[in-house]
């Protein structure tokens, strides 16, 4: 099959490798298109995005919108903004939260799809996971720490924490993160997106 980003998609969709040890069976969930300019790129869809197939479609996704300043419009539209978590399909919850995403969809898929998407100039990272992908060997020991370094990776990526409204306490204790970096990020999504 020729490689073209319609049908990596396809393939991906049918994708099943992992179906037996997914509580809710697979359902991969994610958007790109060759004309993006910004990537969101998490950690993997949760109950409810699995329910609707509509990535970051919950408490956290609207907490990220205002993050970026984006309205839901300009989020949705695969010409501007491609999203694509480094799990496909929901995997599952253990005692501490969400399962990681499962390693096999980043094995199979994730450079395939980078590798089809020449128009991105702004990568929104969230979460360890992504960040060890997009930054491959330039994370810091811990989250924090990693989120703290983002001039050193601005304008074309920024790290973020997850915006999960549970997260209340981190951005107490990091208050420089909406001072400055996200003025700085609010700022850099409205230049790519203009260009
Ligand atoms: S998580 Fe990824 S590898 Fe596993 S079934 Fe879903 S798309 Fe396939």
């Amino acid at each position: 099959m020729i490689a073209t980003l319609p049908n990596l998609l396809g393939e991906i969709r049918a994708c099943r490798v992992c179906e037996p040890e997914l509580p809710l069976g697979a359902r991969p969930v994610l958007v790109a298109d060759t004309r993006a300019r910004v990537l969101v790129a998490g950690q993997a869809p949760g109950t409810r995005v699995h329910a609707t197939g509509i990535p970051w479609n919950d408490a956290s996704g609207k907490r990220l919108r205002e993050w970026l300043g984006l309205e839901a419009e300009v989020f949705y539209d695969p010409a501007r903004v491609a999203i694509v978590p480094m799990g496909f399909c929901y995997p599952g919850t253990g005692k501490s939260g969400d399962l990681p995403p499962r390693a096999e969809c980043r094995r199979l898929w994730h450079d395939r799809v980078f590798s089809l998407l020449p128009g991105l100039r702004l990568r929104i990272v969230i979460g360890q996971y992504a960040q060890a992908y997009h930054l491959a060997g330039r994370t810091r020991p811990n989250l924090t720490q990693t989120v703290a370094a983002w001039r050193e990776f601005a304008p074309a990526l920024y790290p973020l924490p997850h915006p999960s409204p549970r997260n209340q306490m981190w951005l107490r204790r990091n208050p420089w993160f909406a001072e400055e970096l996200l003025p700085d990020l609010r700022a850099a999504v409205r230049r790519v997106l203009a260009g």
